[in-house]
C-alpha cells in the first residue's frame, strides 16, 4: 500500500497490508489476552492509558509532522488534533471509576441489587482518516479502559498515524496482544466483517457504514455507526457583531478544509442581516493564507483525498446551473497538490446537491430566509442527524430552535465542536449510538444485574 503526501503528491512510503492469516492470528492473540487484561484493576488501567496521553505530549511535534504529511492539515491544526485527543482522554481517565465501576443499586433486608460493568470482549474500530487521533481515541480508550481488547483498524488514509497510536499505547503499557493494528484499505476491512468480533465500532461515511451495519447484523453484537453530516448553521437578525460571528461561522465551515464530520455544511440567513453578513462572510474566507500545510500561518492546506476534487467540482457545477453564484473560489488551484480553493456560493437551493450531499471540502451554500420557521423547515430538511447550529442573543429563541430539530448535538453561538464530557452521537443516517461521555465509557460494556440475598 502506498502512502502519499496529498500536497506533493509524492509517495512518502510503501506498507505491507494485513492479510487474512495475520488478521486472523492478530484476533486470535487478542482473544486470549483479552481476560487476562480485564482482570487487571481499573487504575492500572488508567495510569497506562494517561501515560500514553503523556507520551503524546512528549512527541507531539514529530506526530503533529506525520500526521500532516498524509493527510494534508496545517501542522497547526494537526498540533490541535493531538492536544485535543489529549483532553480527551484526561476526561475519559478521570471518570473512568465513576462509570465503569460495580453499582449498588438496593441494598435492604439482605437483598443487595447491583450492576457489573463487564466488557464487551474483542472489538473491533474500524475509523476514519479526518482526525485520526480524535476519532480513534474516542474509541479505542473507553473500550481499553473497560477491560476490551481492541483492532483498530486505522483508514488507509492515516496509516503512519495508527501505527505511531500503536507504538505509543504499547510504550505506554498497553500488553503486546491488547491493542492490535489491522493495517489496509476496504478489503481488510470486509475481512474484519467475518471474523466473530464481540463488538464493530465504526467511524466513516453513511455508505460503509450501512454495509457493515448489514454484513454484522446476524452476529448479533453491539454494532455502533458514527457517520457523516450535512450540518446546518442559522444566522438570526438579533446579533449586534456580525463581523464576528461570519468569521466564527466560516471557521466552523472551514477548518481541516471542511474535512470534520460536523462541519457547516449549509448556512442559512435572516433576511434582515443577510447583506452584512454575506459581506463580512466571504471578507474572512478571502483573508485566509492557502498553502503548504507545513508553512507557518497556512488555514486551508490540500484536500486530503484527490477524488472530492472531483465531488467538489460536480458539486459546484450543479450548484450553478440550479442558479447558485460563486461569490469566491470554484476551482482547483493551479499547484500540484489536492488542493482547492475556498468557495462560497450564494442564492444556494435545496434542490442542489450543494445543500443535500455531505461535499467534505472547502465549499459552502448560504441561502436567505424570511424568519425562524423557515429556517427550521429548511434545516430539518436532510437525510442526516449529526449537529446544527443557532447564532442569536436569545438562548431561549436558540433552544426553541434546536429542540424541534432532529440531531445528536445542538449550538448556540458556536459551532463545530465536540466535548468528552457530552454524548457524541448522531441521528438518521449520521448514525447512532454514541461515545463519549458515561455513555459512551458504557457503550463498550454489557451490563449484568446481579441479585445477591443473604439467608
Ligand atoms: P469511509 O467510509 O470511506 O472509510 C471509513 C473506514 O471504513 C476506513 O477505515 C475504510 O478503510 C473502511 N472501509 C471502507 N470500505 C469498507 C468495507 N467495504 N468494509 C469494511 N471497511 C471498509 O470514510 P472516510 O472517508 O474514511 O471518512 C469520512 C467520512 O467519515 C465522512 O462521511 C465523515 O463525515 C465521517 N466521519 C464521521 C465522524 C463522526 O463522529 N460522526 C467522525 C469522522 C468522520
Amino acid at each position: 500500500m502506498q502512502i502519499i503526501n496529498p500536497a506533493t503528491e509524492e509517495i512518502l512510503t510503501e506498507i505491507k497490508e494485513d492479510t487474512k492469516e495475520t488478521l486472523a492470528s492478530k484476533f486470535g492473540s487478542l482473544q486470549k489476552a483479552q481476560p487476562v487484561w480485564q482482570s487487571i484493576p481499573l487504575d492500572e488501567r488508567v495510569e497506562v492509558l494517561k501515560k500514553f496521553s503523556g507520551l503524546l505530549e512528549k512527541n507531539i511535534e514529530q506526530l503533529s509532522a506525520v500526521l500532516t504529511s498524509e493527510v494534508g492539515k496545517p501542522l497547526q491544526q494537526s498540533r490541535n488534533e493531538v492536544n485535543g485527543a489529549r483532553t480527551r482522554i484526561k476526561w475519559l481517565t478521570e471518570n473512568a471509576g465513576k462509570y465503569l465501576t460495580d453499582e449498588t443499586m438496593i441494598s435492604e433486608k439482605g437483598l443487595e441489587e447491583k450492576i457489573s460493568y463487564e466488557p464487551l470482549g474483542v472489538i473491533c474500530n474500524i475509523s476514519a482518516w479526518n482526525y485520526p487521533y480524535l476519532v480513534g481515541v474516542n474509541v479505542f480508550v473507553p473500550a481499553l479502559l473497560a477491560g476490551n481488547t481492541v483492532m483498530y483498524k486505522p483508514s488507509e488514509y492515516s496509516t503512519l498515524t495508527g501505527l505511531e497510536i500503536e507504538k505509543l499505547l504499547k510504550e505506554a503499557g498497553v500488553p503486546q496482544n491488547v491493542f492490535h493494528l489491522a493495517v489496509g484499505g476496504k478489503e481488510t476491512g470486509e475481512i474484519l466483517l467475518q471474523l466473530p468480533f464481540d463488538g464493530y465500532f465504526f467511524t466513516g461515511s453513511y455508505k460503509t457504514g450501512k454495509m457493515i451495519y448489514e454484513k454484522v447484523a446476524s452476529k448479533m453484537v453491539p454494532c455502533q455507526c458514527e457517520m457523516g453530516g450535512k450540518d446546518p448553521l442559522y444566522v438570526t437578525d438579533d446579533l449586534a457583531d456580525i463581523k464576528n460571528v461570519a468569521a466564527a461561522t466560516a471557521d466552523g465551515a472551514f477548518y481541516n478544509n471542511g474535512q470534520s464530520c460536523c462541519a457547516v455544511e449549509r448556512i442559512y440567513v435572516h433576511e434582515k442581516v443577510y447583506d452584512r453578513y454575506i459581506d463580512e462572510f466571504v471578507k474572512e474566507v478571502k483573508s485566509w493564507k492557502t498553502g503548504s500545510p507545513t508553512e507557518a500561518g497556512v488555514y486551508i492546506g490540500p484536500l486530503s483525498r484527490k477524488e472530492q476534487l472531483l465531488v467538489l467540482e460536480k458539486q459546484l457545477q450543479d450548484a450553478v446551473q440550479k442558479g447558485g453564484s460563486i461569490l469566491t473560489g470554484g476551482k482547483r488551484m493551479d499547484r500540484k497538490g489536492f488542493y482547492f480553493e475556498p468557495t462560497v456560493v450564494v442564492d444556494a437551493s435545496h434542490e442542489m446537491s450543494l445543500m443535500r450531499d455531505e461535499s467534505f471540502g472547502p465549499v459552502i451554500g448560504i441561502m436567505k430566509v424570511k424568519n425562524d420557521e423557515e429556517a427550521v423547515q429548511f434545516m430539518q430538511d436532510t437525510e442526516y442527524g449529526l449537529t446544527a447550529s443557532v447564532y442569536s442573543n436569545s438562548k431561549e429563541r436558540a433552544e426553541h430552535i434546536l429542540h424541534q430539530l432532529n440531531t445528536g448535538t445542538g449550538y448556540w453561538n458556536c459551532c463545530d465542536r465536540v466535548s468528552a464530557a457530552v454524548p457524541w452521537s448522531g441521528r438518521k443516517h449520521s448514525g447512532f449510538g454514541s461515545t463519549l461521555s458515561h455513555v459512551g465509557l458504557r457503550a463498550f460494556t454489557k451490563p449484568k444485574a446481579y441479585h445477591l440475598r443473604s439467608v
